[in-house]
């Protein structure tokens, strides 16, 4: 088989690794892919955009590509499924209809009102005086969320009725383009928050473990929030019990509301939870797409072929598979980022001591990284290309042994600048 794997992010590079470890898989293509993707044996980049759908259909069509994985969710809500679908291509990733589910806030909390899943309270709005007003009603702290897509930028938790209000007044004042159109206004819940990617066939859906993400930037949880410093996975706090109660009460309801509205979602759907102090919980979001940093900590994990589950899903036989088979033990992956994320940052920096960290058993999964021109395309030197440049992730018999892994090969990487957490994984020490 060969597959082509849409997205340049560590969450692309774990998704072309894995399928990369069955012997079903001759190649993977990524596109546009990164300096992680390019180095990998058996894989190769493709300098496309992630959106240039007729140049992406055309060279899956020429090089016989079996299956499309879809990465973002930006490709997602621009229809790419619908496109690659309508010229008879596999795709693994829902319809521009079922990613609505992550494009419009507006439209997911419809539906999960709608199918009696726990969530926030919440009110939409058009515009700012009525929001404003809903507000001062309210009180704060209270979260004020950019309807649309806007890269996780779209989300403020305010403290004050004052932050409240411009944020509400930037979000109508157009600082996230059109996400801003309509703004919602949620409830602000404390708690833990909880990541399960659940993947789906449209009538199926099976969780896979739950991982815990680290949005903020700064250590113990404070400062802005990031696309995610660390995560690990499996999540102590995801007790059997919980897992089953959102099996029934928000994977399955959610499967079956899209059913009813003509939806045929065939995909990961991520439900992002937020485990409130009495152990109840409610969900925060859905995404249509794998969760990054999730990923890179719940696929090292895996034993059943990350293939066989992906074309059960696009072939709608999930039902018909084996329990999803998991390894013993714990994964932890460390973020290393930019100095200066997740706000200005400089790029171009040689990276060193990857090896170094390979050697001690971890698994570096780039993410803004890209090859520097010259010399071999495996073989040569990689800089920095983002905020987020690289995951350093361990698996250990237990979450103690992964940790300390984890930490040993993020300290054998060095660029200029480079930053991350020491307290990946503190909820569960
Ligand atoms: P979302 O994209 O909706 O998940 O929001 C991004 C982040 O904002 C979440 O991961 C939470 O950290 C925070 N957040 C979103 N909604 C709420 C809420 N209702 N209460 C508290 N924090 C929230």
């Amino acid at each position: 088989m060969k597959v082509l794997v849409i997205g340049n992010g560590g969450r692309e590079h774990a998704l072309a690794w894995k399928l990369l470890q069955s012997k079903q898989i001759e190649q993977v293509v990524c596109v546009p892919g990164n300096g992680g993707t390019a180095s990998m044996e058996g894989c190769q980049n493709l300098s496309l955009a992630v959106d240039d759908f007729e140049a992406i259909a055309q060279f899956a069509k020429d090089q016989n590509i079996t299956l499309v994985v879809v990465g973002p969710e930006v490709p997602l809500a621009k229809g790419i499924t619908d496109y690659l679908k309508s010229l008879g291509l596999m795709v693994f990733g829902p319809t521009k209809a079922g990613a609505q589910i992550e494009a419009s806030k507006a439209w997911a909390k419809a539906l999960m009102q709608e199918a009696g899943i726990p969530t926030a309270r919440a009110a939409v709005f058009t515009e700012a005086a009525a929001a404003k007003s809903y507000v001062k009603g309210q009180g704060a702290p209270i979260v004020v969320k950019a309807d649309g897509l806007a890269a996780g930028k779209g989300v403020i938790v305010a403290q004050t009725v004052e932050q409240a209000h411009a944020g509400i007044d930037a979000m109508f004042g157009g600082e996230f383009g059109s996400a801003g159109k309509f703004v919602v206004i949620e409830e602000c819940l404390t708690g833990q928050e909880v990541s399960v990617l659940a993947l789906t066939d449209g009538l199926t859906i099976r969780p896979l473990l739950a991982a815990q993400d680290h949005k903020r930037i700064g250590e113990g949880d404070t400062g802005e929030n990031t696309g995610g410093m660390g995560a690990y996975a499996p999540a102590p706090i995801a007790t059997p019990e919980l897992m089953a109660k959102v099996q029934k009460q928000v994977l399955e309801k959610a499967i079956a509301i899209l059913r009813k509205k003509g939806i045929d979602y065939r995909g990961v759907l991520y439900a992002g939870l937020m485990i409130t102090p009495n152990g109840d919980f409610k969900v925060l979001e859905f995404n249509c797409r794998f969760g990054d940093p999730e990923t890179q900590v719940v696929l090292p994990l895996l034993e059943t072929p990350l293939e066989e589950l992906i074309l059960a899903c696009v072939e709608q036989r999930l039902a018909q598979m084996p329990p999803i088979a998991w390894k013993q033990g714990a994964a932890v992956t460390v973020v290393a980022a930019s100095g200066g994320y997740p706000g200005a940052y400089e790029k171009g920096k040689v990276i060193t001591g990857i090896p170094e960290a390979q050697a001690l058993g971890t698994t570096v999964f780039h993410a803004g990284t890209k090859a520097f021109p010259g010399g071999s395309e495996k073989t040569r030197q990689v800089v920095t290309d983002g905020g987020r440049v690289l995951n350093i992730t361990a698996v250990g018999e237990n979450f103690e042994h992964a940790l300390t892994q984890a930490y040993a090969g993020t300290q054998c990487i060095h660029f200029e600048g480079m930053y991350y957490r020491r307290d990946i994984g503190h909820r569960v020490k």
